[in-house]
């Protein structure tokens, strides 16, 4: 066994004492807030307004207050909001929408469910983010639209992608599912708010997000007020006012009770994604420039909200280092284990394998390693030296 200048338990055989390390660990993120969340909860009990209460459009203006003055219309999840970005555009039947080779399946899904056309593209090896070039020669004179995901809390190139939609005239859609907070610097002028520089930015409140509900939540942001409306009212039954419904919409409302924690949690993401910042930083130095493994490539444009904390591992060697550091107590996960062009649901596109070697290489090397604000660096020495023991690089 190594020695380290650590209180830590033997690698093999993790304390029973030690915290248990978890791959997201809701419950101590919640504990110092709980008596702020059972009063945000409590105030919705006996306001009894459980439907589009007053805090779900308090959280709707605090939020846009935080995203620098977008509109934010909630909705009911992050696939939702997706599928309302899409039904916004007004795409004709069988239009065609670029998304990423490597990305949560709900981005390819809202595209197939209205009858578009999903066009995978190619994404950088070193963002994991879309590779402006693989869009660029993906358009044809069908494409409506790119949707962009900002994949593990890093911003996809905005710069390129804004340009491409420009040239193209077609709307570029944010999945900022991941990466709420996170800031892109254009080439010009100030930085600007991921989810808030496309025509539409989505975003989810799943409860493992950077900003998570007690359960499913979503919203959309968008800095047109014309298409702020159109949004709000497609996301309540296409109704302009009641019982009057104007377009086909969906149900897709954010729970009132869910509001009222989302204000409360809204006013800790910056102190929360500092943690991870901070986590991810101390990650860089102790397993930067190990062999056989990668830390997160940054790119100098964009802030990294590290929702997740994502390593590429030689091919061949990851899913023996996941087991080495499972029999050690020590979670992680593969996002994503298959590529979106490869998904048996969408066979019917006609993509065969090889097609995006980039996307395929990295559904055999990423490792997302546990990141979240509670991680203590005593749990983030043990998980380093344990991937460096597994990597037979020198444990310090
Ligand atoms: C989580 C996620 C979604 C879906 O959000 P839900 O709220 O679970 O519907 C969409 N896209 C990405 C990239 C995600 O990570």
């Amino acid at each position: 066994m190594t020695k380290t200048s650590f209180d830590l338990p033997p690698l093999s055989t993790p304390s029973a004492t030690a915290a248990p390390i978890h791959l997201l660990d809701l419950g101590a993120q919640h504990a110092p807030i709980q008596s702020e969340i059972e009063a945000a909860l409590q105030q919705v009990l006996s306001q009894a307004a459980f439907i589009q209460g007053p805090a779900v459009a308090e959280f709707a203006q605090e939020l846009g207050a935080y995203l620098d003055n977008a509109h934010v219309i909630p909705c009911g999840n992050g696939t939702d909001a997706l599928q309302l970005a899409l039904m916004s555009l007004r795409l004709p039947a069988g239009a065609e929408v670029i998304v990423p080779a490597f990305t949560y399946v709900a981005t390819m899904e809202a595209v197939a469910i209205l009858g578009l056309r999903p066009v995978c593209a190619e994404v950088l090896p070193d963002t994991f983010c879309l590779d402006p070039a693989a869009v660029a020669a993906a358009i044809t004179p069908r494409t409506g639209a790119i949707i962009a995901v900002h994949l593990f809390g890093q911003c996809a190139d905005l710069t390129a992608l804004t340009e491409l939609a420009r040239q193209h005239h077609l709307a570029l859609i944010e999945d900022n599912a991941q990466a709420i907070g996170a800031t892109w610097q254009p080439a010009q002028g100030a930085a600007v708010f991921a989810g808030t520089v496309g025509e539409v930015g989505t975003t989810s409140f799943f409860p493992s997000k950077n900003l998570g509900a007690l359960g499913d939540g979503g919203a959309l942001f968008t800095r047109d007020a014309a298409r702020a409306t159109y949004l709000r009212q497609l996301a309540n039954h296409g109704q302009t006012r009641k019982y009057y419904h104007e377009h086909v919409g969906l149900n897709s409302r954010l729970d009132t009770l869910q509001a009222a924690v989302l204000r409360v949690k809204l006013r800790h993401l910056p102190t929360w994604t500092a943690a991870r910042q901070h986590a991810a930083a101390f990650y860089d130095k102790m397993l930067g420039g190990v062999p056989g493994l990668q830390v997160p490539v940054r790119d100098s444009r964009s802030t990294h909200v590290f929702h997740q904390y994502t390593v590429t591992v030689a091919a061949g060697q990851r899913d023996a280092l996941q087991e080495f550091l499972r029999e050690r107590g020590i979670p992680s996960v593969v996002y994503y284990p298959v590529p979106t062009h490869l998904q048996p649901a969408y066979q019917y596109l006609g993509y065969q394998p090889e097609q995006f070697p980039v996307a395929e290489a990295l559904c055999r090397t990423v490792l997302s390693l546990p990141i979240h604000p509670t991680l203590s660096p005593a749990q983030q020495h043990y998980i380093v030296e344990a991937v460096k023991e597994f990597l037979g690089a020198k444990v310090e």
